[in-house]
């Protein structure tokens, strides 16, 4: 048998591995660039491109901020001026880049290569192929939307998202942000939806200002910041787990005597090698006009976090897709692969996406900073409280957009939020509601100074909102963090269905200001008012304790909040005539928009759970089985040689005991999720596909980890040359 004793060396190709330095660019004077000396530099801006005249320009900004149709003059002048720069600066090719329902992103190269009336070869990239591009609609999940026969599909160019240049090791190429839609005008994507939110945002976040005296206000911008964690593992010791490669998380694994216990991983120094690699993402980040900010050691060992300063959502949302795609890219370069899916070990923490959230206007205001007297700050309390019965009213369409295969492993787990949505918003806030709503007077809560007993440390105001980490969705001072989205997802959706929720309570109260202010109360009576009505109502979901606990199932239970556990409780949702009637009155999402959702979201999960089936079926026939029939061989032997020189063989014996029971155990466990598996997909076969990804997730999962237990415990007595697989320790630690 090839693998035993087997020789590891994967290890020592991780650690003798150098660290990547790049070509740091220089100025003039050979001094190194600083980062605004080259931010953006990847990225075409049509504020400053000396190739759109300055008419050009103001109605370009006219398009973006306003919404004003695009004429194809104007978008003449900006193929043109593009073409320009992409070539001048390398580009060969330029593609129309999309977020179509497979969670990643899809693009189709085209070569800048064209012929002139004389047939003289040249460049360019006519304004017909800017605006639009037709790509296969019937090869990308549309959930129902197109059949084969009528596929087409439409690109559209977003002329609010800039384009930029991706390097390639041989060239570069133009992407152009594009969303994607059916012939008769689906949305196929998720940039159309989330489009859609931003501007029903705009214009009832505008009038509800304009309402409450605030004339001023003319633009409301849904701001986002996602901060995404992600493991690297060396790509030689990656390369040897089928699991990681078909599924991207370790289908068994004994978990390392060291992991997290410490706590000595999170914001600890940064391994040299990880250093390389962050440092030429950064980089590469920067020059795509990515604002990257910070970046660390996460909790789990082999944990990362990057975040950007927060942006407008549109380009938040791409700019994840990119980012993600960039983390990948860099970490082939650096020798590592990184794994984005949710919970790739078992037992030490997964990973996620926090998105902040927030509201801001054309005067720079942030509707949620608090300010210096938040009890007094009508406005920024009733934008709260709109949140708070926005979250509250459609907390189970929040917990559908976050439902994925790899977030179940994480939701209610230890690390992460649990799958119940609730509210933190920390005790002083809760104190200035609670008063308002029994129509009280309270003392201003003086912001308390923290002492540390040294002078030599600037003192500094403890924060009036304390964190509390195991809320899905906490006031983190002046922006909401909602953070039980998924590491791997894309940040489009859950932003989407935030927005929608918030704009159909912001609709209501701008009706409600009106009639108060049809009756001659102010502005300012009005939101008090406004304030105790949201309050009283949402109140439930406001909770500050720890959300890892029973007693808090318990009593969120009580309290009737929705706990949708698995993802497919989640995904059922979108099936309630209540959920599909709000989203296609709230303009965001029509009913057959939802239903292609539904269909995709659920053939999604059973497609990923089949695969893992699978691959857990295959390493055990392939890998783990033969390790443990190898091992009981040696042993065998070894028993019958001592019985043979009468020698005691009581450890071999025990041993051979313990193997032989394991690998029973698990060839039977092997059987029955097969039969299992197979028994659930006829499901699928028979049209029942909901039923399907139920016994997924209820069947299937649950046998998937007790087989990957059972492994464990065989992995424990098996002589580490003579495991098949490299094991947690390896993935976490060989860097
Ligand atoms: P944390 O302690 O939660 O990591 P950070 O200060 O690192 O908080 O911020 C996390 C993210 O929140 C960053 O991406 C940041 O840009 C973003 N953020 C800050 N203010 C806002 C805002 N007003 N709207 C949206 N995102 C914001
Ligand atoms: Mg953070």
């Amino acid at each position: 048998m090839s693998r035993v004793f087997d020789d590891k060396n994967y290890r020592s190709m991780a650690i003798n591995r150098e660290e990547r330095a790049f070509q740091i660019p220089t100025d003039n004077n050979g001094k190194r660039k600083k980062i605004p000396q080259y931010f953006g530099e990847n990225v075409f801006d049509f504020r400053k491109s000396d190739d759109i005249s300055p008419a050009v320009r103001a109605a370009l900004n006219e398009v973006v901020e306003t919404g004003r149709p695009l004429t194809k003059e104007i978008a003449e002048e900006v193929a043109r001026a593009v073409t320009k720069w992409a070539t001048d600066n390398g580009a060969t090719h330029y593609c129309h880049w999309f977020h179509p329902l497979t969670g990643g992103t899809a693009e189709k190269h085209d070569s800048f290569l064209s012929f002139s009336k004389h047939g003289v070869a040249i460049e360019k990239l006519g304004v017909d192929q800017l605006i639009q591009g037709e790509p296969d609609a019937s090869s990308f999940p549309n959930g129902g939307a197109r059949s084969t026969f009528e596929a087409r599909g439409y690109t559209s160019w977003d002329i609010s998202s800039p384009m930029f240049l991706i390097d390639g090791i041989n060239g570069k190429t133009l992407y152009i942000p594009t969303a994607f839609v059916s012939f008769n005008g689906e949305a196929l994507d998720i940039k159309i939806p989330l489009l859609r939110s931003i501007g029903k945002m705009d214009s009832v976040v505008t009038k509800f200002m304009n309402l409450v005296g605030h004339k001023e206000i003319s633009k409301i911008i849904v701001t986002c910041g996602a901060e995404q964690e992600y493991f690297l593992v060396d790509r030689e010791i990656y390369f040897k787990r089928p699991d990681l490669i078909m599924t991207g998380r370790t289908l068994q694994g004994k978990l390392s005597t060291k992991n997290q216990q410490l706590s000595d991983h999170y914001f600890g120094t940064i391994p040299n090698r990880v250093l390389a690699f962050m440092q030429e993402l950064d980089f590469e980040l920067h020059k795509l006009g990515f604002p990257a900010k910070t970046r660390h050691n996460e909790v789990a060992p082999g944990q990362f976090e990057i975040a950007p300063i927060f942006s407008e959502a549109n380009l938040a949302s791409d700019h994840n897709q990119l980012l993600m795609a960039c983390i990948k890219k860099m970490a082939l370069r650096h020798g590592f692969v990184a794994l984005l899916h949710e919970k790739p070990f078992a037992g030490i923490n997964g990973s996620g996406k926090h998105i902040n959230w927030s509201l801001s206007d054309n005067v720079g205001r942030n509707l949620l900073d608090p300010g210096e007297s938040p009890h007094n700050n009508y406005l920024f309390l009733s934008v709260m409280s709109i949140i708070v019965e926005a979250v509250y009213r459609h907390a189970d369409l929040l917990r559908a957009s976050v439902a994925s295969h790899g977030n179940d492993h994480r939701l209610g787990g230890h690390e992460a939020p649990p799958s119940i949505i609730s509210i933190y918003l920390g005790e002083a806030l809760v104190r200035i509601f609670e008063s308002i709503a029994a129509e009280q007077n309270l003392n201003p809560n003086e912001r308390k100074v923290m002492d540390l007993q040294t002078s030599r440390l600037a003192h500094f105001f403890k924060d009036n909102s304390d964190r509390n980490r195991t809320s899905p969705f906490a006031f983190t001072g002046n922006k909401f963090e909602f953070r039980a989205v998924g590491s791997s997802q894309p940040i489009g959706l859950p932003l989407t269905i935030l927005n929608a929720a918030v704009v159909e309570v912001f609709e209501e109260s701008n009706l409600f200001i009106e009639k108060r202010l049809k009756e001659g109360k102010n502005a300012e009576e009005a939101l008090i008012e406004l304030i105790r009505k949201w309050y009283k109502s949402a109140s439930a979901i406001i909770f500050n304790g720890d959300g890892y606990t029973q007693e808090w199932i318990r009593e969120a239970e009580k309290r009737g909040l929705p706990n949708l556990r698995t993802s497919i409780d989640g995904i059922k949702i979108l099936k309630d005539e209540a959920r599909i009637k709000f989203l296609e009155k709230s303009g965001i999402l029509s009913a057959g928009e939802i239903r292609g959702r539904y269909n995709v979201y659920v053939e999604n999960l059973i497609k990923h759970l089949e695969i893992e089936a699978s691959t857990l079926n295959t390493m055990l026939l392939q890998n783990i089985i033969p390790a443990g029939l190898e091992y009981k061989k040696i042993l065998g032997k070894l028993v019958k040689q001592q019985k043979e020189s009468e020698i005691s063989a009581s450890t071999e014996r025990a041993l051979l005991v313990k193997t032989a029971g394991l690998v029973d155990s698990i060839y039977l466990q092997h059987e029955k999720l097969e039969s299992t598996l197979k028994e659930v997909l006829a499901k699928l076969s028979s049209g029942e596909a909901e039923l399907c990804a139920d016994l997924m997730a209820k069947e299937v999962m649950p046998q998937m980890k007790a087989i990957a237990l059972e492994c464990n415990k065989l992995e424990e007595i098996i002589p580490d040359a003579m495991w098949p697989l490299p094991k947690y320790s390896d993935l976490l630690f060989y860097k």
